[in-house]
């Protein structure tokens, strides 16, 4: 069986990082094209380093959850299996799944990852220090200035696209969990399923890509996948 599992904001939400629809459009009182676009990063670089320092000084207040722990048994479960094949794409730029039991390269970051930061000079990616400003000096070239957040803001392409839609193509079962269906693409990628291939959603609410899905679980992510993840396994075995 091949698996797509596709997380959200939502799947942290119960360890305490603040989801971004939720809070009317706004991420941790900021508009999102003041913190989250090329633009804002240009006008005012400083409010976006800062944000970015927050957001990652935030990941050591914080702890992966069941939800996190459930996926990365799924993943690990079906890694060792030579029948079935299961991919997490997040739109999270926090490390809980890493946390939760994944491998680094277990976890496609669609929109990038806080822990890391990128030169605009040469494309490369390093770890990022916990403060990240303008004054910070680049490890390739040596100067400060060329550095930003690793994280994709909107009007950008996400990453891991080409490699998502291969697998969406021959998808037997897609979960989408905690993800509000407002950011394209991934919003799309439960469309880009084949027919047969069963549909499952889980979120506190119904949202607007909800009548694309054959099933719905409707609560915490935290307190329905344990036993989903059983559940399915056992099937799987
Ligand atoms: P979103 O904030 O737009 O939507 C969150 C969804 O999760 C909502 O539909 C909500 O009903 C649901 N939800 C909330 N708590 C839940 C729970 N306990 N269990 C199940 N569902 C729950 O999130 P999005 O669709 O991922 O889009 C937001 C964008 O902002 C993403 O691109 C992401 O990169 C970024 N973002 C990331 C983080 C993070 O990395 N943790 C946090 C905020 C925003």
């Amino acid at each position: 069986m091949n698996i797509v599992i596709l997380t959200g904001a939502g799947i942290s939400a119960e360890s305490g990082i603040k989801t971004f629809r939720d809070a009317n459009g706004l991420w941790e009182n900021h508009a999102v094209e003041d913190v989250a676009s090329p633009e804002g990063f240009s006008r005012d670089p400083q409010l976006v380093y800062r944000f970015y320092n927050a957001r990652r000084a935030q990941l050591q207040e914080v702890a992966d959850n069941p939800a996190h722990r459930s996926i990365a048994k799924l993943i690990n479960y079906c890694k060792n299996s030579t029948k079935h094949h299961a991919q997490l794409i997040t739109q999270n730029v926090d490390d809980l799944h890493e946390r939760g039991g994944l491998k680094d390269q277990d976890v496609w970051h669609m929109h990038g990852e806080l822990k890391k930061m990128r030169c605009q000079k040469s494309a490369q990616v390093f770890t990022s220090p916990l403060h990240l400003d303008e004054k910070t000096l680049c490890p390739c070239c040596h100067q400060a200035g060329n550095l930003r957040p690793h994280i994709v803001w909107f009007g950008e392409i996400p990453f891991y696209l080409e490699e998502a839609f291969s697998l969406l193509n021959k998808c037997d079962l897609f979960l989408s969990v905690g993800t509000s269906g407002f950011v394209y693409p991934a919003a799309q990628f439960v469309s880009m399923t084949p027919e047969t291939c069963r549909r499952v959603e889980i979120n506190l609410n119904d949202t607007q890509i909800s009548p694309v899905f054959d099933q719905h679980l409707t609560g915490k992510a935290g307190d329905i996948l344990p036993d989903y993840v059983d559940e399915l396994m056992e099937g799987l075995s």
